[in-house]
């Protein structure tokens, strides 16, 4: 036994550990699971998904080399009782959604408003985003989680944009995922997914046979940002209510969707679920070519993510060019489409800058210039 003991969670950086121990005992887990490899368990990775699962309100947690990789696992654990999916969601989840329906499992996309009332017994799984991304429509979660309790269905959600300072999924959901690479991870340098359950037993079996979990050093990386999460997404949501007002007040913007918003068609019960804030995302159409904005830009940098401490912009369409275009026109993106994660600098200068911006992508003879953030 060592004669100190570290604040923090060391990293256990080993693929290994020592089993049976010299005494002939198993190395056992704190979830009661043999110790022995790091593809099924790691004590950094444990403090992780326990602090996950307390956030979220869940009995237990598993973390994920990438959010795609928890809802991949997710997907496939449950893809031949029947997957029910909002189609309104991340472009990446829908075309993965659409694959497993092309490998002949039973899987149904439907708009996130038609949700409630096409939940039935015949579906296993139901997933939905609490904030669908991009367009930032918020369900009717209690209805959708009262419909699939009557039903006998599961509801996951993933809370990516919403995190669990917004919305704690237990309330509702049997699930919940999230991307840990954008607000809870926090800092741009993490590539992470989270998946929280009462119940993971057979999900720990999938993550282990697919091989998805994620690796101590991120683990840790996360853990750390999990420490600032309350105090950024308040920030966040100050700041992106500000900079939605002065977008919904610019000439130069046809349309600006934000939850926080009286104008959003789903403010109300953006309002009712989520303790006054309405993270960090905005969506708008600007009356300019977006391309020709980005080029403008100073302190906004043009990229596609989100939960960073720096604000980024980006094109939906890019991620969506491999869906059907019918698709594509359903979830509502268009040409001009511009997703804002703001960040975590002053609001005043994230408005100046988009007012720059517009205003000079307005003028044709203008020059980009080079941005001040590509200071390396
Ligand atoms: N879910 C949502 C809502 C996302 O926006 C993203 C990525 O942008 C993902 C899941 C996938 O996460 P990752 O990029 O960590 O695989």
């Amino acid at each position: 036994m060592p004669n100190f003991i570290p604040l923090e969670i060391p990293i256990y950086m080993t693929a290994t550990f020592l089993n049976p121990l010299p005494t002939g005992e198993p190395s056992i887990s704190d979830r009661g699971t043999d110790l022995k490899y790091s593809r099924e368990e790691n004590p950094t990775v444990r403090a992780l998904e326990r602090s996950l699962a307390d956030l979220d309100g869940f009995e237990d947690g598993l973390a994920f080399n990438s959010g795609m990789a928890s809802i991949s696992t997710l997907l496939l654990s449950k893809a031949r009782e029947g997957i029910l999916m909002g189609v309104d969601a991340y472009p990446t989840t829908v075309a993965l959604a659409l694959h497993l329906r092309g490998m002949g499992f039973r899987v149904k996309l439907v708009p996130i408003k038609e949700v409630v009332d096409a939940v039935s017994s015949e579906w296993g799984l139901i997933f939905v985003e609490t904030v669908t991304n991009p367009m930032l429509r918020v369900p009717d979660l209690p209805s959708l989680s009262d419909r699939c309790e009557e039903k006998g269905v599961e509801l996951a959600v993933d809370n990516t944009f919403a995190s669990p300072v917004l919305l704690k999924p237990s309330k509702f959901a049997s699930y919940s995922i999230q991307s840990a690479t954008k607000y809870l991870a926090g800092h741009n340098d993490v590539i992470a997914g989270a998946l929280t359950s009462d119940d993971v037993g057979e999900l720990w079996e999938w993550r282990r046979r697919l091989g998805t979990i994620l690796d101590p050093f991120r683990a840790f990386l996360v853990l750390r940002g999990l420490q600032t999460l309350e105090l950024r997404v308040r920030r966040y949501s100050q700041t992106a209510l500000e900079v939605a007002k002065f977008l919904e007040g610019c000439d130069l913007v046809e349309e600006v969707r934000y939850p926080g918003l009286n104008s959003h068609p789903d403010h109300r019960i953006a309002r009712e679920l989520f303790h006054g804030m309405y993270g960090g995302i905005i969506t708008f159409i600007p009356k300019v070519d977006p391309e020709r904005m980005f080029r403008h830009l100073r302190v906004v940098r043009p990229a596609p993510s989100l939960g960073a401490p720096a604000s980024l912009i980006s094109r939906p369409l890019t991620s969506a060019s491999s869906l059907p275009p019918s698709l594509v026109k359903e979830m509502g993106i268009s040409e001009r489409t511009v997703r804002l994660s703001v960040g975590l600098e002053d609001p005043r200068i994230i408005i100046d800058d988009l007012k720059r911006a517009l205003e000079l992508a307005r003028a044709p003879s203008q020059e980009g210039g080079v941005p001040s953030f590509i200071s390396w």
